[in-house]
């Protein structure tokens, strides 16, 4: 089979470019050749519509992760690279734990084969997958580190595990574990949560954690409203969250209005694109804007917002018309779905988080040591 493979994915560096507009281009293309398959009437056409997906077309003309294929081994690199650089675009857009598993595997098994430049590319994934949260299939660059370690990667790590994030700090000390450890089994995902359980931690995968719409529900994060006083921005939250019937305040960041309250229930919208409350107060929120077509563009929060932006950033239709990522985790209601509404929504995202003033409502920051 020809060697086509700067032609069929010579754009897919796009994913992996600092500029988000590039990554965004590059999702789309991404998302019509998606389309494009499942427009194919014959077994010819998806056989050739598939070999220009990611990750499918990564398969297809030669073994895995061999060497003596390089620009198959370039490519390969390259979706091992998007996910420890934008895992959440990664995850929505093409993900394959089990390509990243087998690719890791293989790479792992030849790792006396391959030349000087395919170990350095592994190497620095493995320091760039420390320094992000834990995912899925890292046990496998445990394993790389394993039989990578030289004195460059051991110097790195110890620099990581002085890093100011305790998260980076872990994962350094675990690696610095299992590569100084010799008589240690293969790293397995057990074995990273037991070096955890050791320090009295357990693990939260990143990916069950942008749970933004029950951090707003219990308080935790700030809502945004317009103060009854004098229609400026007012902070609603609850300052000590818990079990039962807590005390919510809300407080005008421009007059003194202040007030209280322990909610018997919270209250909900309605969908009809009428004006939206906070559910405790029931004061109009602050981030919210009339859209065509008698629709409602609103967020709790600039939290919320950022992840409704993420959210259609990253999104692709699939062939069935559902979309790739829930729309529930950041509350999207159907309207909002289609890509051609797309443009108009950012537009009014970016409009909304004009109005909030500087500093105000901005998610906690939350320290890795408390
Ligand atoms: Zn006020």
């Amino acid at each position: 089979m020809a060697d086509d493979w700067d032609e069929r994915f010579g754009w897919a560096w796009d994913l992996i470019s600092e500029d988000p507009a590039r990554r965004d281009e590059a999702h789309l293309r991404l998302d019509g050749l998606r389309a494009a398959r499942a427009a194919a009437a014959t077994p010819e056409e998806h056989r050739e519509a598939s070999r220009r997906l990611l990750p499918d077309g990564l398969w297809i003309g030669s073994r895995p992760g061999l060497a003596r294929l390089p620009r198959a081994v370039r490519y390969r690199l390259l979706y091992l690279d998007w996910e420890v650089r934008f895992p959440h675009e990664w995850a929505w857009h093409a993900k394959s734990w089990s390509t990243k598993k087998s690719l890791l595997r293989t790479f792992c098994r030849h790792v006396d084969e391959l030349p000087e430049w395919i170990r350095t590319v592994l190497a620095g994934l493995v320091l760039v997958a420390a320094a992000r949260p834990h995912r899925l299939g890292d046990e496998r660059y445990a394993r790389l580190a394993r039989v990578l370690v030289d004195d460059a990667m051991r110097e790195r790590l110890r620099e990581l595990g002085e890093h100011p994030d305790k998260g980076v700090r872990l994962r350094a000390g675990y690696l610095t574990w299992v590569v100084g450890n010799r008589i240690l089994p293969e790293p397995k995902p057990c074995q990273w949560r037991d070096y955890l359980r050791e320090l009295g931690l357990v693990e939260e995968p990143v990916e069950r954690s942008p749970a933004i719409l029950s951090e707003v529900d219990q308080g935790r994060v700030p809502t945004l409203v317009r103060c009854p006083r004098c229609d400026g921005p007012a902070v609603v939250a609850c300052p000590v969250p818990g079990p039962g019937r807590v005390l919510w305040r809300v407080d005008c960041s421009e007059c003194a209005y202040t007030a209280s309250r322990r909610p018997e229930f919270k209250q909900g919208n309605r969908r009809d694109g009428s004006v939206v409350h906070d559910p405790v107060f029931r004061l109009p929120l602050w981030l919210q804007q009339p859209c065509d077509g008698g629709r409602r563009l609103w967020a709790y929060g600039t939290g919320h917002l950022d992840a409704i932006e993420q959210h259609l950033r990253a999104r692709v239709r699939l062939a069935g018309g559902g979309a790739y990522l829930p729309a529930y985790q950041v509350d999207l209601p159907d309207w909002m779905m289609p890509l051609d509404r797309r443009d108009e929504l950012l537009a009014g995202i970016a409009a909304l988080r004009a109005t909030v003033p500087a500093g105000l409502g901005a998610w906690p920051h939350r320290d890795a040591d408390t």
